[in-house]
Order: structure tokens, then sequence, then C-alpha cells
């Protein structure tokens, strides 16, 4: 017996609210698909809160000469900054180069190298890190991000915090991108185009009956049950898809996910530019140092097999150690744990393509429809952040062969809530803002312009005053933009507030963090006792 039942089948029931999900969603409704959504916790509560956070192309990729990602993904960052100029910015890489840095590397490009040139063997020559810099200049076609450029670390600012041995680098262009934000913005458009989206909602069992699927979902917080009806299940479970496809739906499929944990260590600021650095360390795999948050570094990530999806992902202090290592091979101040203020880790659900080591693992996504046995489902496995609209396009073509469609691709030229201003105006929107509304500083304006956009001033509304804008929660976090993010953006805890809409737990204490919690939780009984 379950306590609800939904009334009439939906087009699509999607299992899982990571930015695969979301994004699928977002785009089967705008294509007039009737759509619901079921995620066990919060949105982008797994391993779409916890990645690297940049668009990329993902220069390593190269090596396994994944040249279809690549190409994918460097193309798609425009694309993403355009539509979202609020949480996405180009971000310039500084890649130190020594000539004697050895690597242990087992690529398919470093394997042909030692072949043709043995003398070449655990070495990345110049040339070869400038030939994969011009395919990843040439390959995706730039219009807004500049090109590779060399530079000498000798008395510059991006070679001042670095090992005097280094003294010379190449820079290169990629993309940051406030990846849980970015979740969130897509549910968020989905709901605006009709899809139901439902947190904190489990799937504990699916069946085909007949030509529909039958969707049993648990209320995570009530224990309440209910059966939905559907035309096609997406199975977008990120690193569940594998318990999903074996244990929830019960198909006979043999497609497998690999599961790889990386985890990431953030320190205070650890120097004064806005630049990243790649690091290639003597073990082939290579890391970012990242400013982060204004006052603080992100280093990662790490490559490690995880065997269960329900263990959650935590880094361990090896790979805090190696991560610390890795980074003292290039800072000239060493870190140490006692630097580290914050970690996390998360668990990429990569497709098993056999790869020997969990490097050499593919990124891509594989996207697999079973309609053998009655109703369609489709199964997502791997994918990136970066490529998650593409996924979600190539996705509706599958959908579409099942399901009718109002019409075809269209994300690519549409903002996310927010979004609708050029890539290069968030100075201006800040400086609006600050005109408008006199008590915000420079700090507080930039970090709403930079989560909100153009919305930043609805949030705000009438405010004369900072005090207008309600109990203040430390931070600049106050009851006006907890209130924006209950009502506009899914958050029900504040843990949501604080991790994956914000990262304001970086700045808040516990105490304070537990106050808004209770806050939250009154508001939210208040609400449910008014419906
Ligand atoms: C360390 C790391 C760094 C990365 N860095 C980058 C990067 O810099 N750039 C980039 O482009 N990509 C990066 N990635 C890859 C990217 O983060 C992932 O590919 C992407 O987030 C996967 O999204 P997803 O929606 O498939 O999975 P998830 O975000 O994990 O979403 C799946 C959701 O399904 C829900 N779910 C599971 N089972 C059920 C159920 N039974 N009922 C209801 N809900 C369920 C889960 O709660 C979860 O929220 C990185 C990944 C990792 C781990």
């Amino acid at each position: 017996m379950t306590d609800g039942q939904s009334t009439s089948p939906s087009d699509l029931f999607v299992i899982g609210g990571g930015i695969n999900g979301c994004g699928i969603a977002r785009d089967a409704a705008g294509r007039g698909a009737s759509v619901v959504l079921a995620e066990m916790g919060d949105l982008a509560s797994a391993t779409s809160s916890s990645s690297t956070k940049l668009f990329h192309g993902g220069l390593r990729y190269l090596e396994y000469l994944e040249v279809r990602l690549v190409r994918e993904a460097l193309i798609e960052r425009e694309v993403l900054l355009r539509a979202m100029p609020h949480i996405s910015w180009p971000m310039r890489f500084v890649l130190p180069y020594h000539p004697d840095i050895r690597f242990e590397s087992e690529t398919p490009i470093s394997k042909m190298l030692s072949k043709v040139m043995p003398w070449m063997k655990g070495r990345r020559p110049a040339w070869l890190i400038r030939m994969g810099l011009f395919m990843y200049d040439n390959l995706g076609g730039r219009k807004i991000l500049p090109g590779t450029s060399t530079l000498s670390l000798k008395g510059t600012k991006e070679g001042a915090p670095l090992q005097e041995r280094f003294e010379r680098a190449y820079e290169y262009s990629d993309c940051w991108v406030e990846d849980s934000r970015l979740v969130a913005l897509n549910a968020r458009d989905a709901e605006a185009r009709g899809a139901k989206i439902m947190t904190r909602t489990k799937v504990t069992h699916a069946q085909r009956e007949g030509d529909l699927w039958r969707v049993e979902t648990e209320d995570t917080e009530t224990g309440k049950t209910a059966t939905h009806f559907a035309k096609m299940l997406i199975n977008a479970g990120g690193p569940w898809v594998g318990d999903i496809i074996h244990d929830k739906i019960d198909l006979p499929s043999r497609e497998g996910v690999r599961l790889v944990r990386g985890s990431h260590i953030v320190t205070r600021k650890l120097y004064d530019h806005d630049k990243c650095y790649f690091f290639q360390g003597t073990d082939g795999r290579i890391i970012f140092a990242i400013p982060y948050e204004r006052d603080f570094t992100l280093i990662g990530t790490t490559d490690s097999e995880h065997k269960d999806p329900a263990q959650r992902p935590v880094c361990t202090p090896e790979e805090r150690d190696y991560l610390i290592d890795f980074a003292n091979r290039y800072f000239a101040k060493s870190i140490s744990k006692d630097d580290v203020v914050w970690t996390y880790s998360g668990v990429r659900p990569l497709y098993d393509d056999g790869a020997s080591s969990a490097t050499a693992a593919t990124r891509d996504y594989t996207l697999k429809v079973d309609a053998k046995d009655g109703a369609p489902v489709l199964n997502v496995f791997g994918g990136k952040i970066t490529t998650y609209r593409r996924l979600a396009e190539s996705a509706l073509e599958k959908i579409g062969e099942h399901i009718s469609l109002s019409k075809g691709a269209w994300t690519a030229g549409v903002p996310l809530a927010g979004g609708d201003f050029p890539v290069d105006g968030v100075a201006a929107l800040v400086q609006g803002l600050r005109g408008k509304y006199p008590f915000l500083s420079d700090t507080w304006a930039l970090r709403l312009v930079r989560a909100y956009g153009t919305e930043a001033e609805k949030l705000l509304g009438e405010a004369k005053r900072a005090e207008n804008l309600g109990r203040d929660f430390g931070a600049t976090l106050t009851e006006a933009e907890v209130i924006w993010l209950m009502r506009h953006e899914f958050a029900r805890t504040a843990e949501d507030v604080v991790w994956r809409r914000t990262k304001l737990g970086l700045r808040l204490s516990e105490e304070e963090i537990s106050a808004l919690d209770g806050w939250m939780t009154s508001r939210r009984e208040r609400a449910d006792a008014a419906e």
C-alpha cells in the first residue's frame, strides 16, 4: 500500500537530481515532455557538488586520445559561459615546466613516444606539451577565451609562489563553474517549464507494467510512499546507476559502472593572483591549485577506486598527504596538514571500459536504452559537468525515438536564471547593485552577482538598509537570501544553503550554521502546517 498515487502517467520519470538528471529534465520539459524528477537527497548532494568545478576540455585526456570528448567539451565551454556568465567565468592556467621532471606514464601517447624515441621514455617534453596546447587552442573554436602563451616565471607574480627551479611556464584558458548552483538552476528552469522536481524522494522500486513504468518512491523525511507512472524511465543515478539497474529495476543488463573517488583539499589562500596552476606529478597524474572563494586555495584531485556508492566518500589522510606532497614539489613555501581548512570528496560514475587504472578510465559518457521488454529505460553512464548540456541533447535524441517531442535542440542559446547579461558584464552589474543598494560592500555585492546574476535585485527587493533583509546569519547571509533559496532553489536545510547553494560554510561557525538550521526547520514546519 502506498500513501499516494500520481494521477496520469508522465512522459519521463528521471531518477537523480545531479547535473545529468536535472540537465535532461530541463531539456525535455522545454520540448513539451511532461517530466517528474526524484532526488533522494538534496539537488547535487552527490558527485555534482564535489567536482573540481571546471568547464574544461581536459588537457590530459589528449594523452589518452579522447579527442571526441575534448573537442565537444572545448566547444561547450563558451556556449555555457554565455548562458551563465554569473556562475561561470574564464580562468588562466599556468603550467610550470622543468626539463628534469620524470613521469611514470602509461598513456597511449607516452607509450608511442617511448617506442619511436626510446630516449624520451619517462619524459613529457616541452614540444609535446606545446603540441597538446596547440590542439587545445584549436580543436574547439574559441571566440571569448584567449589562447596559449609562454611565460617567464622569473620575477613575475605567477613565478613568485613557486620554487626557483621553475623558470618557464605555458599559460592557457579554461573556465570555472559553481557546480552545485549549476544543478539548482537547471532544476529551477526545468520546473519553470513544467517539470515536477521532488527532492528528498528516493526511488525504492520500479517495474514495467505494459507500456508504462510503475515507480515507487519514499519521502526520506516523512517516510511517506507514493506510486508514479511514466512512459519512459531515465536512470541518472550517477554512482548509483548500477545499483538502480540491478536492485531497483531488476534489468538483466551487463553494463557496468566504475566508481573512482576524487578528493580535494582547501587551504587558506596560498598566493595573491587570480590564476590557477596545473602541476604535473612524477606518477604521470596532474593536479590543479585554484584560487577559491576569495580567501582560499583549492587543490585536487586524486583517483582512487571506490567500491560501494552507499559509502560516503571522504578525503582519506593518505589522499590529503598525497595532494600536500604533490603541491610541495612546486610551491616555494611548503604546506602541511595544519594548513588544510576543509576537504571534500566525490565519486566519478565512469562507464566501465575495462581500462587498467582509475586514471585511465574514460571520462566520456555512454547512453544505453533498453526497450526490449516493454516501456523504455535510458541508463546514463559517465559524463562531465562540462558536457552535461550535450549529454542531455544526446539523451533527448534517444528519448525522441519513444516519446513525441514538440521541438528539437534548444538549450544552446538560452540563459539560466540570472544569466541574461554579457560574459564581461559582472563589474557593471556589481556597480549597478551597489548604486541601488549602497549598504552592500563590494565583496557582498560581488558574491550576490556571482550567485544570482541579474536576479540579485529581485532578491534584495525594496531594501534600503541591511536590516530590511531580515535576520543576519553571519558572513552576509541574510533571511531574505535564505527565503529566496528555500522558495526558488529547493533548499531545505542549512547544509543545502551553506555548502551547495553558497560556500558560506567556509566562513560561518558551527554555532551560526546550527542557528540557521533551527530557523529553517521552524520556517519549514510553519509552511507544512499551513498547507
Ligand atoms: C573529484 C571529481 C572532480 C571532477 N571534476 C570535474 C570538472 O572539473 N569538470 C567536469 O566537467 N566534470 C568533473 N567531474 C565529473 C562530474 O562531476 C560528474 O561527471 C557529474 O557530476 C556526474 O553527475 P551525475 O548527475 O551523473 O551524478 P550525481 O551528481 O552523483 O547525481 C546522481 C544523483 O542520483 C541520486 N540518486 C541515486 N539513486 C537514487 C534513487 N534510488 N532515488 C533517487 N535519487 C537517487 C543521488 O542522490 C545523486 O544526487 C568530476 C568528478 C569528480 C568525482
